[in-house]
């Protein structure tokens, strides 16, 4: 199979796959999901990406179909029938299905799981951002399908021939992206927002973090603002399929660049970390 779809025990060619009309994902988009990079049918950060998928479905009381053992052999088995080994591995879980009524069916959610040939970006090109207010509602730690917010902050950069949307909320403090959390390096500092529930707790940035404590790099995890972001040394956003992608501008003005040697110490061991986790294991 070139794209594998699965929903709910069926698997079949993703275009090809369909999904009744009554799945609550239709009615409410009413479900979380997760998603992670594989490479030679090895997918990087299983442990992390799972937790993070149960711990969204439980925030959201989603009963979910499968234990996290079973999840993960799941996704181990399917990712051995798509014809390229290198993926974008996406699953969500939603509540079930049935008329459409708000409150919660009973039973337990529907799994979907999509697999897509992707390799990962290696960051060795800067890229360019705009920003918009962030008006998503006040829980972005919970991974939901729900992404309307986020589908309008990436058209206004898709326009604007941009890589990114960088998102504050009102008084100036930066959040995160469209699809990536966001930091920066002031000082030989890394600075990037909190993990409360105005982001996402990304897998990459929780990397990055840990890579930084190997190279000594302090980390400070208190908010910053869009007038912090503008006068640091380096912008860096990172997301599962982006592990580490610096920002040269944002809408249309210069930033970051001044610390180039910082940027690549860090760049390079999160790329070689993905790369070694992903390894094919020597034979024996
Ligand atoms: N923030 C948002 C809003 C996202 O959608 C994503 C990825 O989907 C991220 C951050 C990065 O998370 P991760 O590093 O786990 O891919």
């Amino acid at each position: 199979m070139k794209e594998l779809g699965y929903y709910n025990g069926r698997i079949g060619e993703l275009s090809e796959m369909t999904v009744p009309m009554n799945d609550r994902a239709c009615w409410f988009g009413d479900g979380v999901y997760d998603a992670e990079m594989v490479r030679n049918r090895r997918l990087f950060a299983l442990d992390e990406h799972v937790d993070r998928f149960f711990r969204s479905a439980a925030a959201l009381r989603i009963v979910m179909p499968v234990t996290k053992e079973e999840l993960k052999k799941l996704l181990n088995e399917l990712v051995q029938k798509t014809e390229s080994g290198n993926l974008f591995a996406y699953y969500q879980v939603t509540r079930g299905g049935g008329p459409r009524n708000h409150v919660f069916p009973e039973g337990p959610g529907h799994l979907w799981v999509t697999l897509t040939p992707r390799e990962v970006n290696e960051g060795k090109t800067p890229v360019d951002a705009v920003t918009a207010e962030d008006t998503r509602f006040f829980h972005c730690d919970i991974k939901t399908i729900n992404l309307i917010p986020s589908v309008m902050a990436s058209q206004k950069a898709k326009e604007a021939g941009c890589h990114e949307c960088i998102l504050y909320r009102p008084g100036g403090r930066i959040t995160e992206c469209s699809h990536s959390n966001i930091h920066i390096l002031k000082d030989g500092v890394l600075r990037t927002a909190p993990t409360d529930h105005l982001i996402l707790p990304g897998i990459a940035r929780a990397r990055m973090i840990g890579i930084c404590g190997e190279l000594q790099i302090p980390v400070d995890e208190t908010p910053f603002s869009i007038t912090d972001l503008m006068q640091a040394d380096e912008v860096i956003a990172t997301s599962s399929s982006n592990l580490c992608v610096r920002i040269k501008t944002v809408d249309g003005q210069a930033v970051g660049m001044k610390a180039p040697e910082l940027y690549e110490a860090i760049r390079s061991a999160v790329l070689a970390q993905y790369y070694r986790e992903t390894d094919i294991p020597a034979a024996r």
